[in-house]
C-alpha cells in the first residue's frame, strides 16, 4: 500500500514527531495535506508543525475542554464526506489525550478509522529502557487525586510486567515518592526529553531517584518506565548498611557532585550533612 488517495468520510489518526521533527513519516505528510480538515490538541503548536512543511489545510482545535461539542462537529464534517487527519500536541493520537473519545464517537457511528502510525513517547522509552519488554502496561498519567491515585498504585502493587508512566516534571518527586512508598523499591528508567537535544536515560532504583532528585530540579518532559514486581523488596534503604564513604561514593558513582551526594546521603540515613561530614572524618582517622 502507497501513494493512495484518502478515503473520504474518514478519520485518520496522524502520529506527529515527539521533539525530533525528522520523525514524521511521508505518509503523516501525504495524509495532513490532503485532508479536508486537520483536528489539533495544540493549534498553535500543530501550525508551527504545518509551517515547517508547507502544508496549508485547514486547521480547527479538538482537546479536553471542547471535546464534547467539537466531538460531534467533527463526526457532522465526517458523515458529510470529509476527511479529517486528527493530531496529538505530540506523537501518537488517542494516546493520553482526548482523541481517544472521537474514535469512540466514531467507531459508535460506524464511521472509518485509520492509523498512520509514528512516534510515541512511551514505546521510545520501552525499547530504551533496558527493562524487560516481552509484555508492558502503559499505565499513563497518575491521578493527582489523592483516592484514586492510591487504588491505581494499590492496583499495580503485584503487577508483574513493566510498566510505563507519563509524567510532568513538576509532579515527578511526588510521583517517584509514592511509588516507592507502596511498590517499595525497585528499579527505574527515567526517560526524558526524547528525540530531543537533552534526551536522557537515567537508569536508577526508586530511592536511587529520590536520592538524586533531591539535589536537583526534574526539568523537561518523561516518561517512567518501572521495572514489574519481579525483584525482592528491601525492607529498608540497603544503601545504609554501606559505610558513609562508599554510601558517598555510590552516589558519586552515579554523577552527583561530592556535596550533593553528602547531602543524599544524609537524607538517606536521617541525619544532617553536619553528621555526614563528622562520620566522614571519623571513618577516615580509624
Ligand atoms: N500522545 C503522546 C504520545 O504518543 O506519546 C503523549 C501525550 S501526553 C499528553 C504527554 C506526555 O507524554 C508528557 O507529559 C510526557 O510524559 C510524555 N512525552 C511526550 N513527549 C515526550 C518526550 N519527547 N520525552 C519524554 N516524554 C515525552
Amino acid at each position: 500500500m502507497s501513494e493512495q488517495t484518502l478515503e473520504k468520510g474518514t478519520l485518520y489518526l496522524v502520529a506527529t514527531p515527539i521533539g525530533n521533527l525528522e520523525d514524521i513519516t511521508l505518509r503523516a505528510i501525504r495524509t495532513l495535506r490532503d485532508a479536508d480538515l486537520i483536528a489539533a490538541e495544540d493549534t498553535r503548536r500543530t501550525a508551527a508543525l504545518l509551517n515547517h512543511l508547507d502544508i496549508k489545510t485547514p486547521l480547527t482545535s479538538y482537546f479536553q475542554h471542547n471535546e464534547k461539542s467539537k466531538g460531534e462537529f467533527l463526526i457532522e464534517k465526517l458523515r458529510a464526506g470529509e476527511t479529517i487527519a486528527l493530531v496529538s500536541d505530540a506523537g501518537t493520537p488517542a494516546i493520553s489525550d482526548p482523541g481517544e473519545d472521537l474514535v469512540r464517537l466514531c467507531a459508535e457511528a460506524g464511521i472509518p478509522v485509520v492509523p498512520v502510525p509514528g512516534a510515541t513517547a512511551a514505546i521510545s522509552a520501552l525499547i530504551c529502557s533496558g527493562l524487560p519488554t516481552g509484555r508492558f502496561s502503559f499505565e499513563g498519567f497518575l491521578s493527582m487525586s489523592k483516592k484514586s491515585r492510591k487504588e491505581h498504585l494499590a492496583n499495580i502493587k503485584n503487577h508483574p510486567y513493566t510498566m510505563i508512566f507519563y509524567e510532568a516534571p513538576h509532579k515527578l518527586t511526588r510521583t517517584l515518592q509514592d511509588l516507592y512508598d507502596v511498590l517499595g523499591d525497585r528499579r527505574i528508567v527515567l526517560c526524558r526529553e526524547l528525540t530531543k537535544r537533552y534526551e536522557e536515560f537515567l537508569r536508577f532504583t526508586l530511592s536511587e531517584a529520590i536520592a538524586y532528585y533531591k539535589v536537583r530540579e526534574p526539568k523537561g518532559e518523561y516518561v517512567l518506565i518501572l521495572d514489574g514486581a519481579t525483584e525482592i523488596e528491601p525492607e529498608e534503604n540497603e544503601l545504609n548498611n554501606l559505610t558513609i564513604s562508599e554510601h558517598i561514593k555510590h552516589y558519586t558513582d552515579i554523577g552527583l557532585e561530592p556535596k550533593e551526594a553528602q547531602k543524599a546521603v544524609a537524607a538517606d540515613r536521617g541525619i544532617t550533612k553536619r553528621e555526614v561530614y563528622a562520620a566522614m572524618l571519623a571513618e577516615k582517622n580509624d
